[in-house]
């Protein structure tokens, strides 16, 4: 669903150039629960953000959904966005003044083909699926931290999205809360076959995942699929199923 090809990204600093990705090509297929774990620093909210369309390459290819992000305009790229990503970050990013239901909806309005009461019944749906039908009119200084990001995943949900991107959801959440969140994201993955990428540092949180992305100094240095309580690691490809015959 995602196709990554010698992509790197560099930024500015004054006379400093930094190396954020190196040289990355990557394949993410359809309907994974796939990490990207590496320490602080080496490049994995800056994937996750040229993934989301929120930042471009310096130099490389990427085609998400069918549709080369390479050269678009950010109207363009606005819209590709609204329709095809929700992002989920470590800070929650949600609207204080508006309520859980407000949240979630807020999306919805940048979508013309959606009528009140279409919108409505979404709002009451993917509050449902996190387990927050109780919770629709409170606001986000009203819910607890894992409340919080339920209602974030929800939002993310809520516009029907294909591919889900999450920055270290986990981060801001005490180890128990962040694993119940992570195993919400993996039901929905289950059942609705949303592909989840999420950055992490955490490995308990890396082990909740089926496919692995390691990266360190902005260049991957492994590829890693879950065979029931470990990782199996192929180098230079995405792993697929079938490599779990090669054991
Ligand atoms: P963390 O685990 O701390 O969130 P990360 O793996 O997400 O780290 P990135 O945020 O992707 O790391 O950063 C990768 C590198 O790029 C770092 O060296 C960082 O300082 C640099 N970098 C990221 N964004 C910018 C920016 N906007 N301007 C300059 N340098 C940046
Ligand atoms: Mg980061």
């Amino acid at each position: 669903i995602v196709q990554i090809d010698h992509v790197s990204k560099s930024f500015r600093l004054g006379e400093q150039t930094v190396l954020a990705l190196d040289d990355v090509s990557l394949e993410i297929e359809p309907g994974v629960f796939l990490a990207i774990a590496g320490p602080s620093g080496s490049g994995k909210s800056t994937l996750l953000n040229i993934i989301g369309c929120i930042d471009t390459p310096s130099s490389g290819r990427v085609v998400v959904d069918g549709h080369d992000v390479s050269n678009r305009t950010p109207d363009e790229l606005a819209d590709l966005r609204a329709r095809t990503i929700g992002f989920i970050f470590q800070t929650f990013n949600l609207l204080p003044v508006l309520s859980a239901a407000e949240n979630v909806e807020y999306p919805l309005l940048q979508m013309p083909e959606l009528t009140k009461a279409e919108r409505a019944e979404r709002v009451r749906h993917y509050l449902g699926v996190v387990g927050l039908k109780k919770y629709a009119e409170h606001r986000p200084n009203q819910l607890s931290g894992g409340q919080r990001q339920r209602v974030a995943i929800a939002r993310a949900l809520a516009t029907h999205s294909k591919i889900v991107l999450a920055d270290e959801p986990t981060a801001n959440l005490d180890s128990k809360t962040g694993t119940s969140i992570l195993k919400l994201m993996r039901d929905i993955n289950r059942q609705s076959g949303t592909t989840f990428v999420f950055s992490t540092h955490d490995r308990k949180v890396m082990n909740m995942a089926d496919r692995l992305v390691r990266i360190a100094d902005g260049q991957i240095t492994a590829l890693g699929l879950r065979v029931e309580d470990r990782w199996v690691f192929v180098d230079g490809r995405t792993p697929r199923d079938e490599d779990i015959r090669e054991i």
